[in-house]
Order: C-alpha cells, then structure tokens, then sequence
C-alpha cells in the first residue's frame, strides 16, 4: 500500500531531531523490512517499522508520532542486529519517543493506576514502564 502523504509540508526539523536524537543516518534505510520480519513485537505494529523509517525520511512528523510503533517496540534491538544498513533502529524508535515525551505527552498515568494494580504488577516493570512512557 502506497504512503499516502497527509501533511505535503516536507518537515526537515523532525528529520533533523530523529537523526540529531537517535545518532542515525535515516536515510540509510531503503525499505527492506527485514527489521519488521524479525521483530517480535510486528504483529502487534499497527505501522511496520520499515514504514515508520520511511514516513521519517518523508518528515511525516505526524503520522510518525501518532502511530503506536515507537510504543510498542519492545527496545530488545533485534531490528539493530539485523539491519543490512546498519540502521540502529531501536535507536530511532527511542528518538520518536522522546520527541512525543517532550511535548509533555504521557503514554501512562501513574495515578490512574488502582492501588490493586500497582501492588500486584512487578516493581521493575512499573518502574521501566514509568521510564519508557512518561515525561
Ligand atoms: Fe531499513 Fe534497516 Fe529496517 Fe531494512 S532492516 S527496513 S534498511 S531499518
């Protein structure tokens, strides 16, 4: 399926803080999709992580940031160890992130969280949870 381009306006800044942030030359990436064939996390990818890469190249901000990849990637590098470009994809998946945090976006909200959840969830995963998906 073809990306469709919602915003026309090229949005250099964003390509230049993903790069700036994630220390990647994102247009190494030419689509191959081995990143998403490995991932573990893909079939829960509303977005492949391919297409997320090239959405960055585009400077498609939006589309990049609403979509849920960056959250759902799971950061366990297998895309990185696999990228025939040597494309540190986790890497850029952590810049999306950052760049949604810094808008004071919350992916999770810890006192939404019942006293029951957060006596039976275990501490490291709150704890990673709260490091990963909030500002
Ligand atoms: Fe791009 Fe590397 Fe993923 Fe291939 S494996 S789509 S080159 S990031």
């Amino acid at each position: 399926m073809p990306i469709e381009i919602s915003d026309k306006t090229i949005k250099h800044e964003f390509i230049e803080r993903v790069s700036q942030l994630s220390g990647q030359d994102i247009f190494m990436c030419f689509q191959c999709g081995t990143c998403g064939g490995g991932c573990p996390m893909s079939g829960q990818m509303e977005t492949l992580p391919r297409r997320i890469m090239r959405m960055a190249q585009l400077g498609m901000e939006e589309d990049v940031t609403n979509s849920g990849t960056s959250w759902t990637c799971a950061s366990c590098h297998t895309c990185t160890a696999n990228c025939p470009r040597g494309v540190d994809l986790a890497k850029v998946m952590e810049a999306v992130r950052l760049l949604t945090l810094r808008k004071n976006i919350n992916m999770i909200d810890p006192s939404g969280l019942s006293a029951e959840m957060v006596r039976d969830l275990p501490q490291i995963a709150l704890v990673s949870c709260f490091r990963k998906l909030t500002s």
